[in-house]
């Protein structure tokens, strides 16, 4: 296949059955020069009209260590609940750490943001964007999958523009709710006031808002 952007070819490179506690998902795992991505299916998302999608960055310390310091653990699981509540869908998992600066970088911002810094301004120290991702490989991997048209599960503008613009035809934007906690509630409200994330319930006027 020939990608957008003279991006190298992205393939399944191996797919299996995963069972999980939201259900039993189809995993594939796509390669590129970037690295390995995982597309989860569940259903038949390439025959449903404007099917869910979530496409989710890799977070270690959210995910796997149960880190406070964000909302990733929560939104993977509130994703994945949603794809198994309709019964069809796809979760993609791209492998960028950090927002895309690495797992070194990303816990360099935090001791950064101990003494101060917010999010964003961690970033910029370090010499960053506020977001480097990269949702190509998610745009390729739709491709490969054979869907075209989707509901996005997220709460950020940049990511609906960025797959718009690379040809994703968005049909709606579906929100995703974790609730604010103690240590991540500050981080929240950065992203929803520095990053423009669409995320009013922070502050509790929209609670469990849709
Ligand atoms: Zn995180």
């Amino acid at each position: 296949m020939s990608s957008a952007k003279g991006a190298p070819e992205q393939s399944v490179r191996s797919e299996c059955d995963l069972p999980t506690a939201h259900g039993t998902f189809r995993l594939r795992v796509f390669a590129d020069a970037g690295g390995e991505h995982v597309a989860l299916s569940l259903g038949s998302p390439e025959t449903t009209p404007e099917p869910l999608v979530r496409v989710h960055s890799e977070c270690l310390t959210g995910e796997v260590l149960g880190s406070l310091r964000c909302d990733c653990g929560a939104q993977l699981e509130a994703a994945m609940a949603a794809i198994a509540a309709e019964g069809t869908g796809i979760l993609i998992y791209l492998r960028q750490e950090g927002r895309g600066i690495g797992l070194t970088e990303k816990i360099r911002a935090y001791a950064l943001q101990d003494q101060g810094l917010d999010t964003v301004e961690a970033n910029h120290r370090l010499g960053f964007d506020a977001d480097q991702r990269d949702y190509g490989p998610a745009v390729r991997i739709l491709e490969q999958l054979g869907v075209h048209r989707i509901r996005l599960m997220t709460n950020n503008p940049a990511k609906l523009r960025a797959l718009s613009a690379a040809g994703v035809e968005i049909a709606s934007r579906k929100a995703i709710v974790a609730d604010p906690q103690a240590h991540n509630r500050s981080y929240l409200e950065t992203k929803r006031d520095r990053m423009g994330h669409l995320m009013d319930w922070v502050d509790g006027t929209e609670e469990g808002g849709a």
